[in-house]
Order: structure tokens, then sequence, then C-alpha cells
């Protein structure tokens, strides 16, 4: 699989490109800024591939700005690959209301582009030979999700969860933004994350990676 990751905007969302370098087939996970910085990434992607990339959905995490603020401008940046903008429904009234999102802290964006894909609990997204699972963590936001990665490579399964904005490295999500609750964000983090495989690595939205086992021992909030 090719991966980069690279931090955009003024909150340094973790922006993600995940690629199956046999078809060529991927996947964005939340285009939160940025859009130029992120079709960069693209074509400089594309040249160390040496084949084209086909951005199949634009995934989201959740509905808060820093992860949905350059959906517009990479959807529009891709006209002939038209990558569907995925999102669960519970975050829906959040994207719709990103402009609203944006005056609370000075941001201007223009209008967000319709939803074409509404990620489900349990739902397994397959992009050439990446397969990943939907797992619905509430708490944070009404629909933030995390995304599991399977990469079948022969003996070795590696397992990654994209965890979005409800579990960092050391930390966990606020809950202080308009429909967080936080004891469903503890409850979804006890029941749907930490019961993955101890070494099961962990990509935050924001800041570095780490892993369940690290996260059970070691982070304050949940130990
Ligand atoms: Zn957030
Ligand atoms: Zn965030």
């Amino acid at each position: 699989m090719l991966e980069k990751t690279f931090s955009v905007g003024p909150f340094q969302c973790n922006c993600r490109l995940l690629v199956c370098p046999k078809t060529g087939d991927g996947v964005l996970v939340d285009s939160g800024d940025e859009p130029e910085k992120i079709l960069r990434e693209i074509k400089a992607s594309e040249a160390q591939l040496g084949r084209s990339i086909q951005i199949r959905y634009l995934l989201h995490t959740h509905g808060h700005l820093d992860h949905i603020g350059g959906t517009r401008g990479v959807r529009e940046g891709l006209p002939l690959q038209a990558p569907r903008i995925a999102l669960h429904p519970g975050d829906e009234e959040l994207y719709q209301n990103l402009q609203m999102q944006g005056n609370l802290f000075g941001m201007k964006f223009d209008a967000p582009l319709a939803v074409d894909h509404y990620l489900q609990d349990e739902e397994i997204i397959r992009v050439g030979e990446l397969k990943f699972s939907v797992v619905h963590t509430p708490g944070h936001s009404p629909g933030s999700v995390c995304l599991r990665l399977h990469e079948d490579s022969g003996l070795k399964v590696k397992e990654t969860l994209l965890s979005g904005d409800t579990l960092f490295r050391k930390s966990v999500g606020r809950t202080d933004l308009w429909g967080a609750n936080q004891d469903q964000m503890f409850s979804s983090i006890r029941k749907r994350i930490l019961v993955l495989d101890d070494d099961t690595r962990v990509c935050p939205g924001h800041g570095p990676d780490t892993s369940i086992g690290l996260e059970k021992r070691e982070n304050p909030f949940l130990v």
C-alpha cells in the first residue's frame, strides 16, 4: 500500500492518502484544508508509483471543519475521477454547517458539496485490494467513525485504525463542541476501540501514531 500523511490547515489535521499499488485505486481520508497541497501530493504519489491514481472516495472520520474544509476543492480538482464524498449520517448537520463552523473561527469556506455516500457501522469499503471497515464511534461528534484497514500480505495481516478525533496518542477527543457526549465517547473507546488487538496501529486525526497496546497502558484518560 502506498500511504502518505500530510497535515493540513491551521488545525494541522492529518490528511491521509491510501492507494492500492496494484490497481492505482485509492482514498483520501479527512481532506480538511489546503486542497491544492493535497492535489499536489496525489500527483507526486503518481510519479512515485509510476502509474495514475484514481481516488474513489473522500472519506471523513467526522464533520468538523478541520476534517472537511478542503473536500470541495479536492473533489473539484478531480472532475474526471468524481470521488464519492462519504460521511456518517450522524454528522450530516455539522457537514452542512461548514460555513457556520468557519464563522466561529474566522475562516471562510464555500458551501459544501452534497454527500454521495453515507457510511454505516460495520460497512466494508473495498478500493482496489484495500479493505476498510467502518466503526461508528459516536461521542466526539454524533457521526464520528473510525476506519479499520486490513492489509493481508500473505502470511501477515496488518491492522490499522484511523481513529479520527476520538483517540489520540495519550489523549482523547474533546467533548465540548456541538453534539458531543463524553460518556458516549468513552463508551465508544472502550467497547469498539480498545477491544482491538494490542499491536493494531492507531493513526489519529491529529498528532503522531500510536497503538492500542500503548494506549491501554499509558493513556492517562483510560488507565
Ligand atoms: Zn473533531
Ligand atoms: Zn480535528
